[in-house]
C-alpha cells in the first residue's frame, strides 16, 4: 500500500510555525516513500474561516516548496457526502438521534459533577424509538461501551484508552453541520490517508476517531503525533515568543530552505548533523525518530542557520532572493551594473536578506541624510578637512581600484599622522550614510570614483554649514 499522508490545516489565521513543521514531516514522509500528500482546508467553521487564510496556507507552503500531489479539498465541498454517511451509520444502528434539551444536559452535568464522576453524556437516547415533537436532534455516535482503543503511535508508543471513558460523541449538530472528528474520519477514510502526522494537542480526538472509522469498516492508519512546540520560557510557542508566522519569516528576510531546515530539527536529530539539503531531509527523515519531549523554539538557532544558508548562494541566488526585497526599497536589482560587486561585498556580513539589501543601499544610491549618532561621532574636530584633502587625493587616482585607493587612504594617515579610523569613518559616513560598510577600499571601489566625490563633496558641505 503507497504512503498517503495529509495536511488538513483549519483556515482561521496564518500558517504558522507549528502547522508548518507538521506540514513538513508529513511531505517528507510522502516524498520518502513516492507516496501521495494531499491538502485538504477544514473550512467547516464558517464563522473563523476567512479567504485570506486559505490564501495564506497557499502562500506559506509554495514559498516553502511543500508541493500537494492531491486537493486542495474543502470541506465545504463535501458537505453531502458528510450527510450521506451520517445517514449510512443511523441506519446501521451505528448512530442515534439525541433530543436532549440544553437544560437536560446541564442536570445530568450537574449530577455527576455531585457525585464526583467525570461529566459525561450517559446514552439516554440510545434506546429512544420516537422523536420527541418540535426538537430537531443532533446525531450522536454509538461509541462501544466495552474493551479499550490502541493506538500504537510512531512517536508516542502505545497509548490504550478504555472506551469507558469515551462519550457517544455528537458528529452532526442539530443544524444537520457535522462535527470536526467526523469530517476528519471520513476525509481519511475517502482519502486514503495511511499516516496521520499531527501535533499531539489532537490525540484525545484519537481514540473517538479510531472508533467512527472501525464502525465505517476500516482499519484505522498509522498515527503519529508530534510533540508541541515551545518558546524559551517553555510556555506553548505563541506570538509572544516572536514570529510564529511563516510568511513573517519571508519578509523578515529568511530563505524558504534555512526555515525548512530549521523545521525539521525541531524534535528530530541525524547524529549530529545540522544542515540538511532537502534531498537529505527526504532521504534521513523519518517520522519515527521523532523525539517524545517537546522541541523548543530558538531563533538565535534560526538566525544562524539562514546565516550559513546565505553565505552558500551563489551571488546569482542570492540576487533572486533578495530581488523581491530590493523592489521593494525601490530599487531594480537586475538594473544595478554592480550587483555583483554590491552583493559579493555584503553576503558574509548579513544574517537575512533584509538586513543585505539594508547594507547594500547606498551602494545604489545616494544617501539621503546622516545616521545622527554616526555623523556627531565622525563628522567632526578635522573630518571636514581631511575629507577634502582626501578628496584631492581620489580625484587624481587612476585606476579607481580597492589597491590604488587603499593606497592613497594609507598614505593620507601617514601624512597626517593619524589613525586609519580618522580616515576611513569620516569618508563612510560621507558616503554611506552609516558608520559601518564593507572595508572602505572595496566600498569606495565598487562605489565608483563619481559618486564617491559627489558624496563627499556633500557631506563636506553639510560639515562646514553646521561649523
Ligand atoms: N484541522 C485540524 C487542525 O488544524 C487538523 C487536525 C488533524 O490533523 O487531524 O488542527
Amino acid at each position: 500500500m503507497s504512503v498517503r499522508t495529509r495536511f488538513p490545516p483549519s483556515p482561521t489565521g496564518y500558517l504558522h510555525i507549528g502547522g508548518a513543521r507538521t506540514a513538513l514531516f508529513s511531505w517528507l514522509y510522502a516524498r520518502k516513500y513516492g507516496g501521495a500528500f494531499v491538502l485538504r482546508i477544514e473550512d467547516t467553521d464558517r464563522e473563523r474561516s476567512t479567504e485570506e487564510s486559505v490564501q495564506a496556507i497557499f502562500d506559506g507552503l509554495q514559498w516553502l516548496g511543500l508541493d500537494y500531489d492531491e486537493g486542495p479539498f474543502y470541506q465545504t465541498g463535501r458537505m453531502g457526502r458528510y450527510r450521506e454517511v451520517v445517514e449510512q451509520l443511523l441506519r446501521e444502528g451505528k448512530a442515534y438521534r439525541c433530543y436532549c434539551s440544553k437544560e437536560e444536559l446541564d442536570a445530568l452535568r450537574e449530577r455527576q459533577r455531585a457525585k464526583g464522576e467525570k461529566p459525561r453524556y450517559d446514552g439516554r437516547c440510545r434506546q429512544r424509538d420516537t422523536p420527541v415533537p418540535g426538537v430537531d436532534p443532533v446525531v450522536r455516535f454509538r461509541n462501544p461501551r466495552d474493551g479499550d482503543v490502541v493506538i500504537d503511535d510512531v512517536v508516542k508508543g502505545r497509548i490504550i484508552i478504555s472506551n469507558g471513558e469515551l462519550d457517544d460523541l455528537i458528529i452532526a449538530r442539530s443544524d444537520g453541520m457535522p462535527t470536526y472528528n467526523f469530517t476528519v474520519v471520513v476525509d481519511d477514510m475517502d482519502m486514503r490517508i495511511t499516516h496521520v502526522i499531527r501535533g499531539d494537542d489532537h490525540v484525545n480526538n484519537t481514540p473517538k476517531q479510531i472508533n467512527i472509522l472501525r464502525a465505517l469498516g476500516n482499519e484505522p492508519p498509522k498515527y503519529a503525533h508530534v510533540p508541541m512546540i515551545l518558546g524559551e520560557d517553555g510556555k506553548r510557542l505563541s506570538k509572544r515568543h516572536g514570529a510564529v508566522s511563516v510568511m513573517q519569516y519571508r519578509d523578515e528576510g529568511y530563505l524558504p530552505e534555512a526555515l525548512l531546515n530549521y523545521l525539521v530539527r525541531l524534535g528530530w536529530s541525524h547524529g549530529d548533523q545540522e544542515i540538511f539539503s532537502r534531498q537529505e531531509m527526504i532521504e534521513l527523515f523519518d517520522i519515527g525518530e521523532v523525539h517524545r519531549s517537546a522541541a523548543v523554539f530558538n531563533p538565535d538557532k534560526l538566525l544562524w542557520l539562514n546565516y550559513e544558508y546565505m553565505k552558500s548562494l551563489s551571488l546569482t541566488d542570492l540576487r533572486d532572493h533578495a530581488r523581491w526585497f530590493f523592489g521593494n526599497r525601490g530599487i531594480d536589482i537586475d538594473a544595478q551594473p554592480n550587483w555583483h560587486e554590491v552583493l559579493k561585498a555584503n553576503q558574509e556580513r548579513s544574517k537575512t536578506l533584509v538586513e543585505l539589501v539594508e547594507r547594500s543601499l547606498f551602494f545604489f544610491r545616494d544617501v539621503d541624510g546622516y545616521d545622527e549618532k554616526s555623523a556627531k561621532k565622525f563628522f567632526k574636530g578635522q573630518a571636514g578637512e581631511i575629507l577634502e584633502e582626501l578628496r584631492s587625493e581620489l580625484a587624481g587616482i587612476e585606476p579607481w581600484q580597492p589597491e590604488t585607493i587603499h593606497q592613497c587612504v594609507h598614505g593620507l594617515a601617514e601624512k597626517r599622522s593619524v589613525g586609519l579610523g580618522k580616515i576611513a569613518q569620516p569618508v563612510r559616513v560621507a558616503v554611506a550614510g552609516v558608520a559601518v560598510s564593507p572595508p572602505i577600499d572595496d566600498t569606495l571601489a565598487i562605489l565608483g570614483k563619481e559618486a564617491t566625490l559627489r558624496r563627499i563633496d556633500a557631506a563636506v558641505a553639510y560639515i562646514n554649514s553646521r561649523a
